[in-house]
């Protein structure tokens, strides 16, 4: 059975690259009926928040990427990992290192001056501890083979191969009797019976030394699958402004969880020409052979499109809930759901259709739905205010005493007085809706200006008109 595991450090939000591994692992697991875990990598107690780790699992769960069980602290399971470093001591796979902080920071300038990587001498590989000065502090480091290479058999980078010479000893117990991260990940993945670690290929290296352990140890190795990290649409590497930015702020900026999730998985890997993919076909079609080897780019253009593919292609009533669920985290969201009674959220449901056509996110949306509850006389934008000028108020008024006479106020009656009454002015259709939808609405933009007059309802559609021609 199939297991994959997410591991982020609570450090900070769940950022964009986090999700994608994150989305990566768990559509493996899907692929092949297994399961993803969790796992917080909480062992730097300076850096890790319960902040952190709440708005991680907020973030999978607005994805929608469960994971199964309990998530694992790695802090807590410090001893499991102290009881491995022992084990690894006392087979001879493991040893002692009494070098004081002065000698580590001997070899580190050295190595600095011979202008090659750090790397631990092996001073006390072969020593006998007991020439150690009584009570002296000491770690537990690794004995690594020295010949020889060390290769890592990586799905998607191929066999990586490290020489051994250049996986020195490193520390697994740290002289405090903290478990080193290198230990920890093994450990942990180890016990929880992970199969396939999928994670950035910033960890490359890493999985070279821990390939190490586990040999040590004469555990399996999980299948690896690194994955290279995102970057920004110049190539360089992805800074806030290109989209680092945690997952809380993509719902913040309008996204659709299904939209981001889409647009995710295309970052690295593809089927075909396919963009656009249900859930159903991504699980079905996700293999870590066809994730690409070279950096994805991320593209705010590219996102923003398929969101706005998503929300036209949306329900409208299911995207009239999820706009309303989401208003807390948009930007002018609370203030419109403050202004929304029953009855005004009936005529955002009514408006709907005629909103989804043309906003690319939910924050549009909030703006385009402005027009619901403003209150007389509705505020201008600077665009709708030009529209408004002497003449086309002058138009407006002729157009009042027409519509005032209207029965049926439905779109097609509606439109009909107005198309005649355009005919009659000589003018084209556009010349009269577009001050009438700038009167209406206080906008330049907005659904069609026959659905708007609906769904704001006679009263209110000919109150606002009256305010412009009076
Ligand atoms: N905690 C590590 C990170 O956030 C992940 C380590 C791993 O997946 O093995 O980069």
């Amino acid at each position: 059975k199939i297991v994959t595991r997410f591991a982020p450090s609570p450090t900070g939000f769940l950022h964009i690259g986090g999700a994608r591994t994150a989305l990566f692992n768990w559509l493996f697991a899907q692929r092949h009926g297994g399961t993803m875990l969790l796992r917080i990598e909480d062992t730097d107690r300076a850096r890790s928040t319960e902040e952190a780790t709440a708005a991680i699992l907020e973030g999978l769960s607005w994805l929608e990427l469960g994971w199964q069980g309990e998530p694992v602290s790695q802090y807590e399971c410090a001893g499991r990992h102290r009881e491995i470093a022992q084990q690894l001591l006392e087979a001879g796979q493991a040893y002692k290192c009494f070098a004081t902080p002065e000698e580590l920071t001997e070899m580190r300038e050295q190595a600095k001056a011979e202008k090659r990587p750090p790397r631990y001498d092996g001073r006390w590989r072969d020593r006998d501890p007991a020439e150690a000065p009584e009570g002296a502090p000491y770690s537990i480091r690794l004995k690594a083979p020295r010949d020889g290479e060390t290769i890592v058999r990586d799905k998607v980078q191929g066999d990586v191969r490290f020489p051994n010479k250049d996986l020195d000893d490193f520390i697994i117990l740290r002289s405090d009797g903290n478990p080193t991260y290198m230990l920890a990940v093994v450990v942990d993945d180890h016990d929880m019976g992970v199969t396939h670690i999928v994670r950035g290929d910033d960890h490359l290296t890493n999985a070279a030394r821990q390939t190490l352990i586990y040999q040590a140890m004469g555990w399996d190795v999980p299948v690896m699958a690194h994955i290279p990290l995102i970057h920004g649409p110049d190539g360089a590497k992805l800074s806030k402004r290109h989209g680092a930015l945690g997952v809380e702020a993509y719902r913040a900026m309008g996204y659709l969880p299904q939209a981001l999730r889409n647009y995710l998985v295309r970052l690295g890997w593809s089927h075909g020409d396919d963009e656009v993919m249900s859930l159903d076909q991504m699980i079905e079609w996700f293999a870590l052979e066809d994730i690409n080897k070279g950096a994805a780019r991320f593209d705010f253009k590219k996102l923003e499109a398929l969101n706005g593919q998503y929300m036209r292609a949306a329900d409208a009533d299911e995207l009239t809930q999820t706009l309303l669920e989401t208003l807390p985290h948009l930007p002018g969201g609370p203030e419109l759901a403050e202004r929304l009674d029953d009855s005004r959220k009936e005529q955002l449901r009514l408006a709907m259709p005629g909103l989804k056509e043309r906003a690319k996110t939910l924050v549009e949306l909030v703006g385009a739905s402005e027009f619901i509850v403003a209150s007389r006389p509705v505020p201008l934008e600077e665009k709708a205010a030009q529209l408004l000028d002497a003449d086309a108020k002058a138009l407006l008024s002729r157009l009042e005493p027409q519509l005032q006479a209207v029965d049926n106020w439905a779109p097609e009656p509606l439109e009909q007085v107005i198309r005649d009454f355009a005919e009659a002015e000589e003018l084209k259709l556009g010349k009269v809706a577009q001050p009438l939808r700038a009167a209406l609405t206080g906008r330049a933009v907005s659904p069609g200006v026959f659905d708007v007059m609906v769904v704001l309802g006679r009263d209110e559609s000919l109150a606002r008109l009256g305010d412009q021609t009076k």
